[in-house]
Order: C-alpha cells, then sequence, then structure tokens
C-alpha cells in the first residue's frame, strides 16, 4: 500500500507529525509496536502543558484520537528495514511492506538490554523492562532489579510495594544512584542489596524461577526469583538505520533545525533524535516540525508551493463525524 508520509513510532513525536501530516491531507500511516511509548511507564506527567496530571497512557490516547480525526492509518507492527527505491521509500515491517514519500522517524529509545544468557528466552516470561506495568504480576513474589543508579533504585522502590522481596545486585561495594533513593530503599525490609555481583544467567522453565549471580572472585549463587526487572536505561535502536542517515555515537538520529536528517526525504523526531532535553512536549514540538517539513518535502516534489505554517481551518462538526476510534 502507498502512502504519503509514513511514520514509524506512535508516542508524543510520531502521533503529533501524524496529527500535522493527515490534517493538510497527506495519506499517512504510522506503524508502531505501541501507543505512548515511554509515557507508558508513568502515570503522571505533570508538565506537559494544559494538563497539570496526566497519565502517560491518557495523554498519548487522546494524541492518537486527534490522528484518527484527520484520517491516519494505523499498523500495530514492528519496523526492520527501510530502503529508498529512487525516492519512494519502502519500510518494512515483520508482516509486510509498506511506501512512501517521505518518512518521519519517531520511534524513540528502546529499554537498553542486559545482556545475560536467559534474557531473550525469557523476555516476557519473567523478564521485563517496565517495573510499573508488570511489577503487580508479581504480588507477594520474589523478585530481582537487574541494573544501576536511578532507574534501578526507583524500580525497586516501586516493586518494594508489590513484590514480597526485591534483590538488587550491585557490581561494586557501593550503592549507585541519588543519595535520597538510597536511603529509601536501605529503610525498606523487603528490598536487600547484594554487593560486588552481577547477573550471570536467567534461568526457568516455562517461566524464570531463578538468577546466577557471580560475584568478585568468580564465585555463583543461585537466587530463587519470578521476574527480572532490567532496569538499564534506554538506548536509540537506530542499528537498522546504519548508513541510511547519520547518526552520532549513541546512535541518535542527526536532524537539523527543519527536522531534516542526511537522507532527503527522510525526518526524524523525538528522543530518537540528538535534540537535548527528552521529554514529551519536545518529542511533540519535533513532530510538528517534522512533518511540516516532510509535507513541504513532498509538495515541491510535486512541483507545489512550499507552505509556510499549518493554517488549515477545519469545522468542528465535521471532525467529530471522522472520529473511528
Ligand atoms: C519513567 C519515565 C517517566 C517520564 N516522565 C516524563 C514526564 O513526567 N514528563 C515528560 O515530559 N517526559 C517524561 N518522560 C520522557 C518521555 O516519556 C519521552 O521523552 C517521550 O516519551 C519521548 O517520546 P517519543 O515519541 O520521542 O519516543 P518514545 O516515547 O520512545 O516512543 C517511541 C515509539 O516508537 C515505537 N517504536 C520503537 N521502535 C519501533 C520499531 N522498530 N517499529 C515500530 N515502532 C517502534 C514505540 O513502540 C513507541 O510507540 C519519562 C520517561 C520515562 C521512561
Amino acid at each position: 500500500m502507498k502512502y504519503d508520509v509514513i511514520v514509524i513510532g506512535g508516542a508524543f513525536a510520531g502521533l503529533t507529525a501524524a496529527i500535522y501530516s493527515s490534517r493538510q491531507g497527506m495519506k499517512t500511516l504510522v506503524i508502531t509496536k505501541d501507543i505512548g511509548g515511554q509515557g507508558l511507564l508513568t502515570n503522571d506527567i505533570q508538565n506537559f502543558p494544559g494538563f497539570t496530571s496526566i497519565s502517560g497512557f491518557d495523554l498519548a490516547s487522546k494524541f492518537q484520537e486527534q490522528a484518527l480525526l484527520y484520517g491516519t492509518e494505523f499498523v500495530y507492527d514492528e519496523v526492520t528495514g527501510v530502503e529508498d527505491n529512487n525516492g519512494l521509500f519502502t519500510v518494512k515491517t515483520r508482516e509486510e511492506a509498506y511506501e512512501a514519500d517521505a518518512l518521519v522517524l519517531g520511534f524513540g529509545k528502546t529499554p537498553r538490554d542486559l545482556g545475560s544468557p536467559g534474557e531473550e528466552k525469557y523476555k516476557g516470561r519473567g523478564v521485563s523492562y517496565c517495573s510499573i506495568c508488570d511489577g503487580p504480576l508479581y504480588r507477594n513474589k520474589d523478585v530481582m532489579v537487574a541494573g544501576a543508579g536511578d532507574h534501578a533504585l526507583q524500580a525497586a522502590l516501586y516493586l518494594a510495594t508489590v513484590a514480597s522481596k526485591v534483590y538488587v545486585p550491585q557490581r561494586g561495594n557501593r550503592i549507585s544512584g541519588s543519595e535520597d533513593m538510597i536511603n529509601d530503599a536501605k529503610a525498606l525490609p523487603n528490598i536487600e542489596f547484594i554487593y560486588e555481583s552481577e547477573v550471570s544467567e536467567i534461568k526457568g522453565d516455562k517461566t524464570v524461577n531463578s538468577v546466577v549471580l557471580k560475584n568478585k572472585s568468580g564465585n555463583t549463587t543461585e537466587i530463587p526469583v519470578r521476574a527480572v526487572f532490567v532496569e538499564m536505561g534506554y538506548v536509540a535502536k537506530t542499528a537498522m538505520l546504519k548508513d541510511f542517515v547519520n547518526m552520532n555515537n549513541e546512535g541518535e538520529v542527526l536532524i537539523d533545525m527543519n527536522g531534516a536528517t542526511s537522507h532527503p526525504g527522510v525526518f526524524a523526531a523525538g528522543d530518537v533524535t540528538n535534540i537535548p532535553y527528552k521529554q514529551a512536549i519536545i518529542s511533540a514540538g519535533q513532530g510538528s516540525v517534522a512533518a511540516l517539513s516532510a509535507i513541504n518535502y513532498i509538495h515541491r516534489k510535486r512541483g507545489k508551493v512550499a507552505m509556510k505554517s499549518d493554517w488549515k481551518y477545519i469545522p468542528t462538526g465535521k471532525k467529530e463525524e471522522k472520529l473511528k476510534i
């Protein structure tokens, strides 16, 4: 199926790009693994203008509603590769391939893998990357947090409210992270720090049932747990774009002030890019810039006059008729 614009990623950057693109009459497809991205990991966003407090899920749902209003189509799949065939882009997913005249990359950041044996096998079967989403599944069970710093401490503090015991291995002989969180965690009887140890293997049958820890001297201990929460921070998983767009050392897509990448017709926005201050509002703002630039790229290609801003007005009554969530 051929589109004017394909947006990869269905969170604040991608959904905003889709609102702008479809509202300007571009046939727009969003291909995404989920709606909300990293926003799904927080129940309380307090700094998005217009809302004193809103969950990431509710905020992203509102964005999607608005994109649907203007005719954006959605496919829930994982993009695995992108090709340029003389200016016509093919976006490959696990299931299908789609074509477009311009692309907006808004696929953000993804949790960093732990890299231990067993991690891949037990993903979704005891290995989790979202303590808030999956923690309640392990009520009154023993769990482990694999990671370091504030990400790991935040997860441990939350999990301690649902799990019976939370093990937190630390590579060194001290806890890494901010002092307040360390003190809070130390004060809880069901959080146990295990020093000079790291995860060497995740074991189980159908689901996780233990983790093997290796200490500095190479000795191993097997700890029975029902889940491992990996908290290693987030990375831009952009390997599929190697040699397609320029990136920095962290794998972030380099963009200019118009959201343009090094590849003509390919624009990017949000956490997947090298913009500073990774925040929902910034991703949204960048999403609009990338979409307007993509629209102008298509207009120029088709011999039309480029537009300066998004001024189109659609009467309200007509919009509601189109709403089809
Ligand atoms: C715990 C936590 C709390 C936060 N709190 C706040 C806050 O209070 N305020 C704030 O402003 N920001 C907050 N942030 C940051 C904010 O969530 C991010 O800056 C924002 O979500 C980035 O949006 P994005 O659209 O650029 O990318 P992401 O949110 O990373 O979304 C990427 C999207 O792309 C999709 N995707 C990824 N890879 C593929 C692929 N290969 N194929 C198809 N789809 C793909 C994902 O499924 C997702 O929909 C928080 C982040 C976290 C982790």
